[in-house]
């Protein structure tokens, strides 16, 4: 049997729903997702973060507010190289896709560098299954890890170099002796992803589509909301393939891009451009909220 729910959630987590500055998700915020749920909305994460941090900052407090029956929500996570899905009962499984990680005898190298070179600022995150991720510690502040990260970027380029792997940061692309670049070294406001070329927002939104499909749910349409310039290809990807999709931008502070798609930011919802973040990933929420209350 298919089911057509109004709408569906794919949601990036930093930013729009855990703080970019504390990491943790408001109360507030995980009463909402619950009361869509309930209400029959998919939700669907798609974030670079690791399956444990999503089971840690979301699911946990999800599954304490109290998850319905039936309800489930899935998580890609690593940028589409690992997902899994959760209800009242707990994880799934976490499915991996090895074809996308990292080797990891480079990656034992960016760990040692880390630890020889860069713990005052950033840490190695363990909990990555498919990327290296390496993330400026909370206590440090943004404009001297930035700087430090720069350099940081620096090395972990050369290290491509070493292994010979072709590699791309920014608009500088290194390939490698057979003239390939497969992997990514991004930075992001808090860390440095590195990474295959072909993870990305939009490789979550198709796993989204598919794994909504397998449960027979064929939404109406799609809210995607990020923080970031790369989230809009969550959007791109499920206009290109024929869904209605409107995208929500809680930090337009880069600019919004000419879409061939509705782009709403919080001066949308009456909001000064001032609210941000998960304060706008909070308004945005509840105004989805009330919007089922009154179709009731
Ligand atoms: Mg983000």
């Amino acid at each position: 049997m298919e089911t057509t729910p109004a709408f569906a959630l794919l949601l990036d987590v930093d930013g729009p729903i855990a703080s970019p500055v504390t990491r943790d998700v408001k109360p507030e915020i995980i009463g909402l997702l619950g009361e869509l749920g309930t209400a029959g909305i998919p939700i669907i994460f798609n974030t670079g973060r690791s399956d444990a941090f999503i089971r840690e900052q979301v699911m946990e407090p999800m599954l304490a507010a109290g998850m319905p029956e039936g309800f489930t929500v899935h998580a890609i996570c690593e940028k589409g190289a690992t997902w899994f899905s959760f209800t009242a009962e707990g994880a799934g499984v976490v499915h991996v896709d090895h074809s996308l990680a990292v080797p990891e005898a480079y990656a034992d190298d960016i760990r040692r560098l880390v630890a020889e070179k860069y713990s005052g600022h950033m840490f190695f995150d363990e909990t990555k299954r498919a990327m290296v991720s390496v993330e400026q510690h909370v206590q440090v502040s943004n404009a001297d890890y930035r700087a430090e990260q720069e350099l940081f970027d620096a090395d972990a380029m050369a290290a491509m170099g070493r292994h010979d792997l072709g590699v791309v940061r920014l608009d500088h692309h290194v390939p490698g002796s057979d003239d390939t670049v497969d992997y990514r070294v991004d930075p992001t406001i808090i860390s440095t992803d590195i990474e295959s070329v072909r993870l990305g927002k939009d490789l979550g939104a198709s796993r989204a589509c598919e794994l909504l499909r397998r449960d027979g749910i064929v939404p109406a349409a799609w809210y995607t909301v990020g923080d970031s310039r790369t989230d809009y290809a969550m959007a791109d990807w499920l206009h290109h393939n024929d869904h209605v999709v409107s995208h929500v931008d809680v930090r337009p502070a880069d600019g919004v891009p000419a879409k061939p798609y509705e782009v709403l930011t919080a001066a949308y919802l009456g909001l000064d451009d001032d609210v941000i973040h998960d304060d706008a990933g909070l308004a945005f929420l509840a105004r989805w909220r009330d919007s089922l209350a009154l179709a009731d």
